[in-house]
């Protein structure tokens, strides 16, 4: 296991509210390493969103200490916070939190305008995050122009811009339908993948599984902390299908059975499917199987299941496969 990011320890938050007190927090031990994916989770007012606003330095705790990367952060004035927060930490939140009348551009480019960057080297840090959220063919456009699911892309690529090591997710998919939650889980994991430490606050079991550890809040206090040995990985032919599959990693999901296989198999011991193939191409050969027509890639005319050139245009129907 990596080094550790995020330690919390004996961690208290007490609200104050006129003449009555709220304890939120009572007594949280936490420690998050390099490269993990963890889920915190639990009911509404458990003290899921306290607990993640004091590890990214947003909110001080009552008593307590916490370390980010490592450095005692619990004296740090604001100023202070503020440039450890905007080096180390990216954040998304359930309702997006963008500016509602700039374009999805201007908005990714906010983080970069206190670290120090050009406003050239900013921009071209912006668009690379859009892309790496694939919206990068939705850069000019304003949130009221986007979907819900886009809208929190642009959030995620907001809290990547300055390449921090962790990212911090308040419910994330809070806001979003069933698929855009899958698609949003689906970046947060590849994002995981790519080596950044992730914390996913939510109140939605589902979600939870979209991580390796997942830990239990309740009433202000961790009552479980526990490693599952399978995540939930979102795909999108599967999504399609209307439902997710459990695989331990390394495992292969068969494109048309959702079978999982041995990491080195070559076929779907299910169905026989070749695992060599992607979901694109895969829709090609399922219609081949299934004798019905086949679009031509370059004109568009649906020819015979085996024809070797399009009817109407004379290319080769290879393509068909080459391209999906
Ligand atoms: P969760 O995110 O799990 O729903 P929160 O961390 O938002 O829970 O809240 C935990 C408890 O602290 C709740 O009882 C909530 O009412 C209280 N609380 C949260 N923020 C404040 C605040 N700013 N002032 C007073 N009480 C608060
Ligand atoms: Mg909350």
């Amino acid at each position: 296991m990596g080094q550790k990011v995020l330690e919390l320890h004996k961690i208290t938050k007490v609200y104050t509210m006129g003449d009555a007190q709220v304890y939120a927090l009572k007594g949280v031990d936490l420690e998050i390493s390099a490269g993990e994916m963890v889920s915190i989770m639990g009911p509404s007012g458990c003290g899921k969103s306290t607990l993640l606003h004091i590890a990214g330095c947003l909110d001080k705790p009552t008593s307590g200490m916490v370390r980010i990367g490592g450095k005692d952060v619990t004296a740090m004035d604001d100023n202070q916070l503020a440039r450890i927060r905007n080096r180390h930490i990216g954040f998304i939140f359930q309702t997006f939190n963008l500016l509602p009348h700039e374009n999805a551009l201007n908005n990714v480019i906010v983080p970069i305008q206190y670290s120090g960057l050009s406003r050239k080297q900013g921009m071209e840090a912006a668009k690379r995050a859009l892309q790496a959220v694939g919206l990068g063919d939705r850069m000019y456009h304003r949130p009221n122009e986007l979907s819900g699911g886009q809208r929190q892309r642009v959030a995620i690529a907001r809290a990547i811009v300055n390449e921090p090591s962790i990212i911090l997710a308040d419910e994330p998919t809070g806001s979003l339908d069933w698929q855009s939650s899958r698609e949003v889980m689906g970046i947060l994991q590849r994002l995981n993948g790519q080596g950044r430490t992730i914390v996913i606050v939510t109140h939605d079991r589902e979600i939870a599984r979209y991580a390796r550890r997942i830990v239990e809040l309740r009433d202000g206090k961790v009552i479980a902390d526990r490693k599952i040995d399978s995540v939930v990985v979102p795909d999108r032919e599967l999504e399609r299908a209307g439902k997710d599959v459990r695989v331990r990693p390394g495992l292969q999901v068969c494109v048309r059975c959702s079978y999982a296989n041995r990491p080195r198999a070559r076929f779907c011991s299910n169905c026989g499917f070749s695992l060599r193939v992607t979901p694109e191409q895969s829709s090609t050969i399922i219609r081949r199987m299934l004798g019905m027509t086949i679009p031509c890639p370059a004109c568009g005319t649906n020819n015979r299941p085996f024809a070797k050139f399009c009817i109407n245009c004379g290319e080769p129907m290879e393509n068909a496969l080459k391209a999906g």
